[in-house]
């Protein structure tokens, strides 16, 4: 497996891998990166359909890409997914996935279209003091001292973020600033989180610094991802006669390692049937992911709260990791990811509103018609003066395919599920659906005599505790997880999110993805480049422009400096003078 960029190698069909007809691969987990090692077995490794199996435990596809009614509770979407279009491997891949909408259309054809023509930005992406506009006004504003600080971690050598926590790094003048509150909404961080992680992240996505305040930088789906996304993957794997193994729990794998090499030889799972065991040999390829985000995830209702649980079971992502770690060091560590849910919990609420009382505040703060079919909210908006440090969302309606006309789905999330609420005197975990949606009511400015009744009788809101949620930012090192391919691995790989690969950033749908072709061209040995993650952290135009646009347009000497540092870039600016740098400055407003 190789990395490559440009249009060379992207259009390129590699011709069959050898030996593939002989080989078969069993897939532990139906989330985005294991159904991606499908699609790219089936497309360019051209193994046949019928000897790829989806082992999968729960009942339905999709892991943490979810978005489904349940007939119990209503519908539910435990997140929304901000995604952008510089995701390499997504977009290599659903260029051949067809829309299950359109007849003749790809999935990115039908995203590309709904995104040009109603690109996604915010009105208000803040709100304080019940409603009102917080004016955030699109400013970072950061400091010089705090500008210098995000500098500084943009340039430390990963090896000294190793274990080190976002408070190491950064000091309150970072914390307070708009930008912090624009990021860590964002991107679901805490302050305790990975300061490698915001690294990571701050390079991932430098090249839209300028679009965070309004989110002109994000792009969505026309519905939730699971109508969006899994469903025409799992068509297309379908179509192909792809095996799909549900409500089978894979218990452990046994491992045979020398040296030399580590094979995966026997697949253990629960299915409603009992214990099974598949042998495996070296023609046999294993693709598993382990851990999990949405890992003993529950849901609540309108009138229950959801349940904190914790306790890792057998036939469960993390106990599985566990297990194979347990074998060798390369397998990673993931004691370090899942032992402190306090520390990497979460809560989402899904509201669907039932008539239109709710409806004109959450057009009061959007400054659009959530009933128009187009952007509503346009990303997040973040009560700021939360207790929980609500965020909350209405996409594009319908969200769900089978939504009755006049509801609208949106999506509430709180950072802090311990901390009591401004309205309802309780912690988010401990209440119930109608309570968060009234804590949320409130925070919108509905009068107080008449929130109750709105969440009772004019919303239906389902809320979701995800104990590991941010599980991967953890403070962590190389090695903690393991690589995608282990060295010395013939026949097995590592997906998802708790799997090590380069550069890219944790908590993406591309991140699975990506694990997932990463995985099938090394195991393969494919003769395609795998699309490198996008590289803005090296173009000078990209780093150029998001200095001016952190430090909310500050020209460079404006910037508070040293007598002697003043004169050292005064010194410089003049010895670029009338040449090509100085043009590039200039465009980039950070000169006169
Ligand atoms: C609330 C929320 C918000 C998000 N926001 C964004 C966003 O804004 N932008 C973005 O790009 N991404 C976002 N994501 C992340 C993205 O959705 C996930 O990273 C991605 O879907 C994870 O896919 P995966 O295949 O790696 O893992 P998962 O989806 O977790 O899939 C793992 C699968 O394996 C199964 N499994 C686990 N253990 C076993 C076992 N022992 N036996 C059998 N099956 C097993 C699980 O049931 C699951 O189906 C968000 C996710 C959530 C939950």
């Amino acid at each position: 497996m190789y990395y490559g960029s440009g249009n060379y190698e992207a259009f390129v069909r590699p011709r069959k891998p050898k030996d593939v007809d002989n080989k078969s691969a069993y897939i532990v987990g139906s989330g985005l990166a294991s159904l991606t090692a499908a699609c790219y077995l089936v497309r360019d490794g051209q193994m046949k359909g019928e000897r790829i199996h989806v082992l999968e435990k729960d009942p339905i596809p999709g892991g943490a890409c979810d978005g489904y009614e349940y007939k119990s509770v209503g519908y539910v979407m435990r997140g929304g997914r901000e995604m952008d279009n510089h995701f390499e491997v997504m977009w290599d891949l659903m260029r051949d996935i067809p829309s299950i909408e359109t007849e003749g259309v790809s999935v990115l054809d039908e995203y590309y279209w709904l995104n040009r023509d109603d690109p996604n930005f915010s009105y208000m992406r803040a709100t304080e003091k019940r409603g009102q506009d917080a004016h955030t006004d699109g400013k970072f504003a950061l400091s010089d001292n705090a500008s210098k600080q995000i500098m500084k971690l943009f340039f430390t050598p990963d090896e000294d973020l190793y274990d080190k926590k976002i408070t190491d790094l950064f000091d309150d003048e970072v914390l307070n600033s708009n930008f912090w509150l624009y990021w860590r909404t964002m991107f679901a961080f805490e302050n305790w989180h990975s300061a490698l992680e915001m690294k990571l992240y701050l390079k991932r996505y430098i090249h839209h610094v300028e679009g965070l305040p309004d989110f002109k930088a994000l792009r969505f789906t026309k519905y939730n991802q699971y109508e969006s996304m899994i469903l025409p993957m799992i068509e297309y794997l379908k179509s192909h006669n792809v095996n799909f193994m549900y409500d089978c729990h894979v218990v452990d794998v046994k491992f045979d390692i020398s040296d030399a090499k580590k094979v995966a030889k026997e697949l253990i799972y629960n299915s409603t049937d009992g214990e099974k065991s598949i042998p495996l040999t070296e023609n046999d390829l294993l693709f598993i992911t382990h851990g999990g985000c949405v890992e003993n995830s529950s849901m609540g209702s309108q009138n229950t709260p959801a349940e904190f649980k914790t306790e890792l079971k057998a036939g469960g992502g993390w106990d599985l990791w566990k297990r194979i770690a347990a074998n060798h060091k390369d397998f990673g560590n993931p004691e370090k990811f899942c032992s402190n849910p306090e520390l990497s919990n979460w809560m989402s609420a899904t509201v669907t509103t039932l008539d239109d009382k709710i409806t004109p505040y959450i057009k009061n703060i959007c400054k659009r018609d959530p009933h128009s079919g187009k952007v509503v909210t346009g990303g997040i908006v973040t009560v700021k003066d939360s207790s929980w440090l609500l965020s909350w969302t209405f996409n594009r309606q319908p969200q769900f395919r089978s939504q009755p006309k006049g509801q609208l789905v949106g999506w509430v999330y709180g950072l802090f599920s311990d901390k009591k609420g401004d309205f309802v005197k309780k912690t988010m975990r401990e209440c119930t659906g109608k309570e968060i949606c009234m804590e949320w009511l409130y925070h919108l400015g509905v009068p107080e005599n008449e929130i109750e009744e709105l969440a009772e009788k004019s919303a239906n809101t389902v809320p979701v505790m995800m104990p590991y949620i941010t599980a991967f930012f953890s403070p962590r090192r190389i090695g903690d997880r393991p690589l995608v391919v282990p060295k010395g691995s013939v026949n097995f790989a590592f997906l998802g999110q708790f799997a090590e690969t380069p550069r890219d950033t944790i908590f993406t749908t591309e991140y699975s993805m990506r694990t997932g072709m990463e995985a099938v061209y090394t195991l393969l040995d494919i003769e395609r480049a795998v699309p490198e993650v996008w590289g803005s952290t090296y173009d000078v135009r990209d780093l150029l422009h998001s200095s001016y646009a952190l430090t909310d347009g500050k020209k460079l000497l404006d910037t508070k400096m040293s007598f002697f540092q003043r004169l050292a870039l005064s010194t410089v600016l003049k010895k670029i003078k009338g040449t090509d740098l100085e043009k590039l400055l200039r465009r980039y407003k950070l000169i006169d």
